[in-house]
């Protein structure tokens, strides 16, 4: 239960429509007891009216039959009335107590459900916010699948808890209080002996309960594996079929679906016990009630009337759901904790990048300085960088080349913060780069990721999604820069086509184009560009990098590329390998050192003649 204790919070902040939906409770159950005993005085009534008919002329006394708890009300003479008014302000009172009942049932779900409704909510929003806090290494090291579920399905499940199971709680403890009561003062012993079954029928219910529970989470994590292979092998399906292996795939779903089919049927069949053994239990319990209650009658025992038998058997039926409902709130309880438990792990993750205390938001100027850096990725341990040393001056272009792993996309992560170097220092205008506020310093740089990610969203709202206040021309003219716009206004609805899986599909030079132009259009301090060119030919290439030259103007670039090609404008070129600079100058310094530069530079120019030539 201590696992729960986040979410006190939010029955502090919905306490009014907590109280008042205990409030209703209260009532509802407390009209709805008070049937029974008038079902029992008119049916004392009945038998009193038929032993009359049979005997005319004698006056049939039924001890204690007359008056029950409600209908004892001073102000009116019950015993004046006609048979017929009897029953028929009987029926009219139960018809009235059912309605009030009703009402306030309908209040009681008015507001305990609707609390659990705005606590999901606000735990939702709680748990988005604290994700977004998160550094790029909690996404690394956890699957998007986990963090969606905690979101989403663990969630819901303590929304179970605040809401129905919480209701249930309370009403039952209300009902079983209330109705203990007034079977204590119809007929002790005939309480103690209707009672008897019931917490067997807790017991049974809470023990099936469980194990349908545990069924359906094994189903559950079935299901997921069976949606989760479908959708794989959809999306894959080019390969599954250049690879003809459509055969296999099918075998292997129908093997996982043959699993979870099993399962399912299993769980019917636990399903199946369920009901029948509860009403078995109420059986016992209203057969037992009569036979004693009966037998009482029978030997004319004080106070034993065949009134409180109806009346008790009714008990029984009203107590029924209330203590079935003892093992479903408990195991649904249990459940939240375990949901809750998990959701506290991510909550309890503290952000390790964060703002320092008065976090400075200075304009950047572009100079950069980059001293004695070294840097270890924590979950694989993998040394990216070692010993980095440079010094960009405001307003310089960088480009940064090397192979696949040297180390090129660490630097710009680490840039932007999304990694705390682990040695050395990188400051920005001579101030330590965890000085600045993360927000600032975010803004103030234009990154463009090497893998390019777009939203399922408008082409417009995709390239806006830096700068919301950016006017249509702004847009216009950053696809433009990006060498798109032609493109787009082909597309069916220009700006406003959606992009992904429900719109058009692009193709990876778009997609890079798109999100250069969502950079461009930012106008920040300092431009990152990390081999966003790959997927563009190089005549597309040429010219982004001939209106970049234009844009980046003032700004400090770093350009992260594997073509050497056209590098020509570069204030510095930095060969990287292995995490540690192996060459640094101009394309003619590289050039005549005869290194690595030398090399990669021959390897391309042949390779272009040779693309030519094809
Ligand atoms: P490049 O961009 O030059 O291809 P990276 O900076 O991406 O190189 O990678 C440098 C090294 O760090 C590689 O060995 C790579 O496997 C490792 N690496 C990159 N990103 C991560 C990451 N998120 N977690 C762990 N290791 C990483
Ligand atoms: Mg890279």
């Amino acid at each position: 239960m201590k696992a729960l204790s986040p979410i006190y919070k939010y029955f502090w902040k919905y306490k009014t429509r907590l109280i008042l939906g205990i409030l209703f409770i209260l009532l509802s159950n407390y009209f709805r007891i008070l049937s029974p005993q008038i079902t029992g005085y008119v049916v004392n009534n009945v038998v009193k009216t038929i032993a009359e008919v049979k005997n005319p002329g004698k006056s049939i006394q039924i001890k204690n039959a007359e008056t029950s708890i409600v209908l004892s009300n001073e102000l009116y003479d019950f015993n004046s009335f006609t048979f017929e008014q009897k029953i028929l302000f009987s029926g009219i009172l139960l018809l009235g107590l059912a309605l009030l009942s009703g009402l306030f049932m309908f209040f009681m779900r008015q507001t305990i459900i609707v609390m659990s409704r705005h606590i999901e909510f606000d735990q939702k929003n709680e748990i988005y916010k604290h994700y977004q806090s998160l550094d790029i290494g909690f996404y690394k090291s956890n699957a998007t699948g986990d963090l969606m579920n905690r979101i989403s399905e663990d969630v819901s499940r303590v929304r179970m808890f605040t809401g129905p199971a919480l209701m249930y709680f309370f009403n039952l403890a209300i009902i079983i209080g209330l109705s203990i009561f007034f079977m204590l003062q119809a007929d002790v012993k005939l309480t103690l002996v209707a009672l008897c079954p019931l917490p067997i029928l807790a017991i049974t219910i809470y023990t099936v309960n469980s194990i349908i529970n545990k069924k359906s989470e094994r189903i559950q994590s079935m299901l997921s594996n069976l949606t989760s292979n479908a959708q794989e092998s959809f999306s894959g399906i080019r390969v599954i079929k250049s690879f003809a292996q459509e055969k296999a795939m099918l075998s292997f779903f129908n093997k996982t679906n043959e699993e979870y089919k099993k399962n399912s049927l299993s769980l019917a069949k636990t399903e199946a016990i369920y009901f029948p053994s509860m009403a078995l239990l109420i059986g016992i319990s209203t057969l037992i009630t009569i036979m004693v209650g009966g037998l009482a009658v029978a030997q004319g025992q004080e106070g034993a009337t065949v009134g409180k038998i109806a009346e008790f058997v009714l008990y029984i039926q009203m107590l029924t759901f209330p203590v079935s409902a003892i093992g479903w709130t408990a195991s649904m309880t249990q459940r939240a904790v375990a949901s809750q438990t998990r959701i506290n792990e991510f909550l309890n993750i503290t952000p390790t990048i964060t703002d320092s205390k008065d976090a400075l938001s200075n304009k950047l100027s572009g100079e950069i300085i980059f001293k004695n850096v070294s840097f270890t990725y924590p979950h694989t341990g993998i040394k990216a960088i070692k010993n980095f040393t440079l010094d960009i001056r405001s307003g310089e272009k960088i480009a940064i080349v090397g192979k696949t792993g040297s180390g090129k996309s660490t630097i710009a992560q680490l840039l932007l913060r999304m990694y705390d170097v682990e040695e050395g220092s990188i400051a920005y205008d001579g101030i330590e780069i965890k000085k600045f506020s993360l927000n600032h310093l975010r803004t103030s740089i234009s990154y463009v990721p090497q893998e390019v990610f777009l939203f399922s969203d408008s082409v417009k709202n995709n390239i806006q999604f830096g700068k919301a206040s950016a006017i249509t021309e702004e847009i216009e003219s950053a696809a433009r820069n990006a060498n798109i716009y032609n493109e787009i206004m082909e597309f069916p609805e220009g700006f406003n086509t959606i992009i992904g899986e429900r719109g058009v599909t692009l193709s990876g030079g778009q997609k890079q184009r798109i999100s250069i132009a969502r950079a461009m259009l930012k106008n920040p301090e300092i431009l990152i560009f990390d081999d966003c060119l790959s997927a563009v030919d190089s005549k597309t290439e040429h010219s982004i990098l001939q209106h970049l030259n234009e844009y980046i103007e003032q700004k400090t670039a770093i350009i992260i590329t594997h073509r050497i090609f056209s590098l020509l404008n570069f204030d510095k070129i930095i060969v990287l390998e292995e995490g540690k600079i192996a060459e640094s100058g101009n394309h003619e310094d590289l050039l005549q050192k005869k290194g690595i530069y030398y090399e990669m530079y021959q390897r391309q120019q042949s390779e272009g003649i040779k693309d030519q030539i094809n």
